[in-house]
């Protein structure tokens, strides 16, 4: 039987590789994970731990504003200390994931992995063999390819400014745009938003979509729908986003129109790896063309959201593959998603145009939110949420815009992802007065 250096390796160090990794090395596997940057990738370090921090002081300004009145005083966001205490808290976390990985007894090589064939990698020249080889490369932002594309900068730029420009204009509208529109323009930004259709972040439900875009808008964020950048130039101090209808004179571009697969120059088409625009194809086991040589996290063509917590339950799921503790094909839980705007937009399970398509076998309930007195605690204007009950009125979606619509998904996931009945969500007794007992109610 061949012998190789590692049970396992894997290419990146993001949460499609750490979160199993580490429980796979206290196994006792031997295990090796090859990173080119920063230990623990995109999220960690360039993604969702900076831009919590950096959007606390949002959610912190929209309750002050709710509770005007009763609590006095500007509030005002000082940008530079904001990103130093970002700063403060994200800064350890390499060293703490690598800390991790170095308890569990795994090799951590640095430098770019190349697959050389379907049991070797190579980093720097030097050949490594494994058993098992997970790609978890990841995602990188795109780039508009027109004239002056290098004068537009992607979110990693942006969650590393020193200083919030005076006036921020941001192509795109999923995620990114909307989150970092709402963190600019509460950091005092002029911001315009460019959308190229007439829908920003088309996975969700789109009235709930506008009460953001409403609100926004009458903080002063520009919204210009149909819009097709054509050009940037550059303008002394300032850029001009030149498109077919309008010129933007403007201090600082957000390319913000997606984020493409990391699969390029790693050795996928010498090896045999079949992979498409959207990343790398798998099967139902998380396995690729090539059979040893598996995939994880958001470099997978898949049709689950590409988020953090689908990374780490593939990486739990490849966990208990490689440990022989499963031989049976992923089955993907719910996922939950949430857009950080302030407020929040969440969603999860059955969709409202899924539910509305199919009225024979699902019924919505509608409620707005500053009907709850719970609610009222803090004084909440706007908001409202969907639930998506089944024919036996079990719930089977949810979707919530609000400052604690993350809170109340999260509250709800259970009922949905274990199909709670009446007896079980009589026995689920939340703390009380919570949010977690305001959204129960509603069951
Ligand atoms: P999204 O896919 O969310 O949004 C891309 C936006 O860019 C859309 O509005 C899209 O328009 C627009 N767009 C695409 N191509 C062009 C183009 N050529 N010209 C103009 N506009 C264009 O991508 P993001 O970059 O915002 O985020 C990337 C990923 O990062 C997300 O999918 C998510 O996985 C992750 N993320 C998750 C967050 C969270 O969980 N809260 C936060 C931030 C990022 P159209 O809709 O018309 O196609």
């Amino acid at each position: 039987m061949a012998t190789y250096d590692y049970d396992v390796l894997y290419i990146g160090s993001g949460h499609g590789t750490f979160d199993g990794a580490i429980p796979l090395g206290a196994k006792g596997k031997k295990v090796a994970v090859v990173e080119q940057d920063l230990v623990g990738g995109t999220c960690p370090n360039r993604g969702c731990n900076a831009k919590i921090i950096l959007d606390s002081p949002v959610a912190l300004q929209r309750h002050m504003e709710n509770v005007h009145g009763v609590v006095t005083g500007e509030t005002t966001i000082n940008w530079p200390a904001n990103q130093a205490h970002k700063h403060a808290v994200i800064d350890g976390l390499p060293a703490f994931i690598q800390g991790l990985l170095d308890n569990n007894n795994i090799d951590i090589i640095f430098g770019r992995g190349i697959l050389a064939d379907e049991h070797t990698v190579k980093i720097n020249g030097q050949a490594k063999t494994a058993n098992k080889i997970v790609i978890s490369t990841g995602l990188r932002s795109n780039r508009l390819d027109i004239p002056g594309t290098n004068f537009a900068h992607d979110s990693e730029e942006f969650l590393n400014l020193e200083q919030i420009p005076q006036h921020v204009t941001v192509i795109g509208a999923g995620y990114i745009a909307m989150e970092f529109a709402t963190m600019a323009n509460a950091a005092g930004a002029k911001v315009t938003v460019l959308l190229r259709g007439d829908k920003a972040l088309r996975a969700y439900h789109q009235p709930f979509v506008e009460e953001i875009i409403n609100d926004l808008t009458q903080r002063g964020v520009t919204f210009m729908r149909g819009v097709t950048v054509d050009e940037i130039t550059e303008n002394g101090q300032q850029y001009t986003v030149n498109t077919g209808s309008a010129t933007i004179e403007t201090d600082w571009v957000l390319d913000a129109t997606g984020r493409i697969p990391n699969v390029e120059n790693i050795g996928l088409e010498e090896v045999g790896v079949k992979y498409n625009a959207k990343g790398i194809v798998v099967d139902d086991y998380l396995r690729t063309s090539v059979p040893n040589i598996y995939a994880s996290g958001d470099v997978i063509d898949k049709s689950q959201p590409k988020l953090t917590p689908t990374a780490i339950f593939e990486s739990l799921y490849l966990m208990h593959t490689f440990a022989g503790e499963t031989t049976e094909p992923i089955v993907y839980p719910v996922i939950p998603s949430v857009v950080f705007t302030s407020p929040r937009l969440a969603q999860v399970g059955v969709t409202v145009a899924e539910a509305k398509a199919h009225p024979e076998s699902y019924t919505l309930e509608i409620n707005h939110i500053p009907d709850d007195w719970y609610r009222q605690v803090d004084q909440e204007q706007m908001g409202d949420n969907v639930l998506i009950f089944d024919k036996n009125h079990k719930l089977v979606g949810a979707t919530e815009v609000s400052h604690k619509a993350d809170d109340v998904i999260n509250a709800l996931l259970p009922a949905i992802e274990f199909k709670f009945g009446p007896s079980e969500i009589e026995r689920m007794v939340h703390l009380f007065p919570t949010i977690a007992s305001s959204a129960w109610g509603q069951l």
